[in-house]
């Protein structure tokens, strides 16, 4: 199995190539400090490499706003070439996001949240794997009540990651299931409860106020619960996923991002708009469909990933 690095390097290979494809040559050469006035890039360097500098993150789905962030940082900071310029803002970006919430308390409880098809009940099940490989004892909870398949398949992958498992029968009320689901993970002394939720989106109105729900049950039972809520977003979806995004951190108060189907997608820079639109911290990242494809983001890892060569 690759290395953790190596995982982050190979979901964002087709990102990173793109962006070498449109930056060329450029993105390995060093501005030439002799010809560029009190640090700044040089006139050579205005004309076309900003250009297509701007034209590779809109491409990767970087959005019109951090794009212009970082040209502007590359423009005024001609220390290195031209790949770690670009580096560098996209890790401050990245990192100047709210701190993830340290695990304090047991049981843990995560929410995770988000539009079906986005890789939600994947990462669920994911989730369990890692934190039962980190030796932390999980339990499941299955939220969304009306998806039985989905439920199947959870059921699956949550036996392979030694996790408890708590369904309920359809059409069950998810909040006194989550309830139900605490309540147990408490008697059993378990580390980490997680919580799959719905994600129909024709009922968005109901959602929103069921999760809201789920929430104001938990926080019942045990104190600072839900301690995370993680919202799964498609990378392939991009820039899109954003009006989604914005609308389930109202509801559901969400305090972390997991970027799903990296490993499809040339839009991996979606990972530095979202960090810099909902100032939301990117905590894990999918890089493909087997149980053990999550792996932590690292801003540091990230960037390597784009501008270094192995
Ligand atoms: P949900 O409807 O949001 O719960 O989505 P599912 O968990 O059922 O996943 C939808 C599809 O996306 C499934 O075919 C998954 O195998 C696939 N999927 C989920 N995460 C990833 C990922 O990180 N990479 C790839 N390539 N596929 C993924």
């Amino acid at each position: 199995m690759a290395s953790w690095f190596g995982r982050i390097r190979d979901g964002l290979a087709k990102t990173a190539r793109q962006i070498r494809e449109r930056l060329g040559e450029t993105v390995g050469i060093e501005a030439d400090a002799s010809v560029r006035p009190a640090g700044r890039a040089t006139g050579v360097e205005r004309i076309e490499t900003f250009d297509a500098l701007e034209d590779a993150m809109i491409a990767a789905d970087v959005g019109l706003p951090a794009t212009a962030k970082i040209v502007e940082a590359v423009r005024d900071d001609g220390r290195g070439s031209l790949g770690e310029r670009v580096g560098r803002v996209m890790q401050r970006i990245l990192t100047d996001v709210p701190a993830a919430p340290a695990i304090s308390t047991r049981p843990h409880v995560i929410l995770v949240v988000g539009v079906n098809g986005t890789g939600k009940t994947t990462t669920v099940g994911k989730l369990a794997n890692f934190y039962h490989s980190n030796g932390q004892s999980v339990l499941v909870c299955a939220a969304d009540t009306f998806r039985a398949a989905a439920v199947e398949q959870l059921a699956i992958w949550v036996e392979r990651a030694q996790a408890d498992f708590i369904r309920a029968q359809s059409g069950a009320d998810p909040a006194a299931v989550s309830f139900d689901a605490v309540a147990a993970a408490k008697a059993r002394g378990r580390d980490v409860v997680i919580v799959d939720t719905a994600g129909r989106l024709h009922t968005r109105t109901n959602l929103m106020a069921e999760l809201d729900k789920i929430r104001r049950v938990v926080a019942r039972e045990v104190e600072g619960a839900p301690h995370e809520v993680l919202l799964v977003l498609d990378a392939t979806v991009g820039q899109n996923g954003l009006v989604q995004a914005r609308e389930f951190m109202a509801a559901s108060g969400a305090n972390g991002i997991v970027l799903t189907k990296l490993d499809g997608t040339a839009k991996g820079g979606v990972a530095v708009a979202i960090a810099h639109e909902l100032k939301l911290p990117i905590r894990y990242l999918g890089v493909g469909e087997a149980i053990d494809d999550l792996v932590p983001f690292d801003a540091g890892a990230y960037v390597d990933a784009l501008f270094t060569d192995k």
